[in-house]
């Protein structure tokens, strides 16, 4: 085959500050994707693009590419309006667990298509495979099998769908290109368009424990997004939220796995509660179902049993025990008063320390590992009070994850919370 170009080309324009057109995005994300594209090169186009930008046609065209690489998913043969959501990430995140089958419950179908974590924030897929059997892998018949019997189905997204970004994203990791806003945006975007959803709500994390910290970053990538969604025709709109404070109680695997079927029995913390209803309340506005509150699914166990459901429908068995550590260490308090500040960068890498995280792709996790947070900020604390319990299998881990949280609380009598949405955007 004649190549229509050549990869230092590409390079050289991006480098100088040119605006690619349709026909050189086109090529580059294929040649790439057939191995024509170098990863050397691919890695200096990936600079040139985090340092001098892309215009909004590129990015949109990019993505556009990247979707071409694979497979489209199609849900046209469901009886119910798709909808999904997709967070950017932080600590604590544990709420597409109770939020795909709240909506679901609500007449919605939730194809949720999802990733593993790396570094300090979780993934879905590893949370949920700390329950005894639960498959992350689907066949496209078993997705629709899943989606079709329960309204909501979470696995891991095929080999097929987007390749171009699985290549790119793990070049990207290790050539410190992540933090490009427009590779963001069409990474996220190009598979969640190809999953097949009609409709989108985007939870756009900010504050010391997102991956976007700083807020004009974060609403710049939010205004990309839904930019990018708008084009290829999805109903789609984003909420900025705070994740400066860690979500919930818990972090890590199980922990969070049994928070969250606490807030589907009617329980569990406040903030959890609160984000899962209103991101359920906007994907049910988007899809355009009228006259269910999720708040009573939550309550009149509709949620709960559509939770059943699903994770029964994928092998998981619920009457198992969820993994426990071996080893717990309470950390008791150092002050006195109202907690102000519980930095979650800090929790998120002493949880990560524990064993929750993984520092490389495929490394194996302790899903029993991780951290509870006994207070919160807002909440009034006592010196020597139990602050958080420290979770893992190997107890040599506990002074490096007591590192991490030096410095992470503090306290004050005068406490303000901040908004949990920050803005809406589309
Ligand atoms: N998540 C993705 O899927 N892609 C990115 O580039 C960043 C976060």
């Amino acid at each position: 085959m004649t190549e229509k170009f050549t990869a230092p080309e590409i390079i050289a324009l991006k480098r100088d500050r040119k605006v690619l057109n349709d026909e050189q995005i086109d090529w580059v994300v294929d040649a790439y994707t057939r191995g024509v594209v170098a990863d050397e090169q691919m890695s200096a186009l990936a600079m040139a693009i985090l340092l001098n930008g892309m215009e909004r046609h590129e990015i949109s065209r990019w993505t556009d590419a990247m979707i071409r690489s694979g497979e489209r998913m199609d849900w046209s043969m469901l009886d119910r309006p798709t909808v999904d959501k997709h967070s950017t990430g932080g600590v604590g995140d544990k709420i597409t667990l109770p939020l795909v089958p709240l909506v679901a419950s609500c007449g919605a179908a939730v194809p949720q298509l999802s990733g593993r974590g790396l570094g300090h924030t979780g993934g879905t897929l590893d949370k949920l495979e700390s329950i005894s059997g639960w498959q992350a892998s689907l066949s496209n018949e078993q997705m629709l099998k899943v989606i079709t019997e329960t309204g909501g189905v979470i696995c891991a997204a095929g080999s097929g769908l987007a390749p171009a970004d699985k290549k790119l994203y793990a070049l990207r990791d290790v050539t410190a290109t992540v933090e490009a806003i427009p590779l963001i945006a069409s990474s996220i975007m190009s598979k969640k368009i190809a999953e097949g959803t009609s409709a989108l709500v985007l939870d756009v994390k900010t504050g010391s424990g997102a991956f976007m910290s700083d807020p004009v970053k974060a609403r710049e990538l939010a205004t990309v997004m839904v930019e990018i969604g708008k084009s290829a025709g999805l109903n789609i709109r984003a909420l900025i939220t705070a994740m400066d404070v860690p979500l919930g109680l818990t972090a890590g695997n199980s922990l969070e796995v049994k928070e969250s079927i606490e807030v589907l029995a009617g329980g569990g913390p406040a903030d959890v509660i609160e984000l899962t209803v209103l991101l359920a309340r906007e994907m049910l506005e988007l899809a355009g179902i009228k006259g269910v509150d999720p708040a009573d699914n939550l309550k009149n166990g509709k949620a709960m049993d559509h939770w059943r459901r699903m994770i029964k429908a994928q092998n998981g068995n619920l009457d198992a025990k969820l993994p426990v550590a071996k080893e717990q260490l309470v950390i008791a308090s150092d002050g006195d008063g109202v907690i102000t500040r519980m930095d979650a960068m800090k929790v998120g890498v002493a949880a990560w320390r524990l064993g929750a995280g993984r520092a490389k792709q495929g490394e194996q996790l302790q899903l029993g590992a991780g951290i509870e947070m006994h207070a919160k900020p807002g909440d009034q604390i006592k010196k020597g009070a139990p602050l958080f319990t420290l979770h893992t299998d190997k107890p040599e881990l506990f002074d490096r994850a007591k590192e991490a949280l030096v410095g992470a609380v503090e306290f004050n009598s005068n406490y303000q919370r901040l908004p949990l949405v920050l803005e809406r955007i589309g």
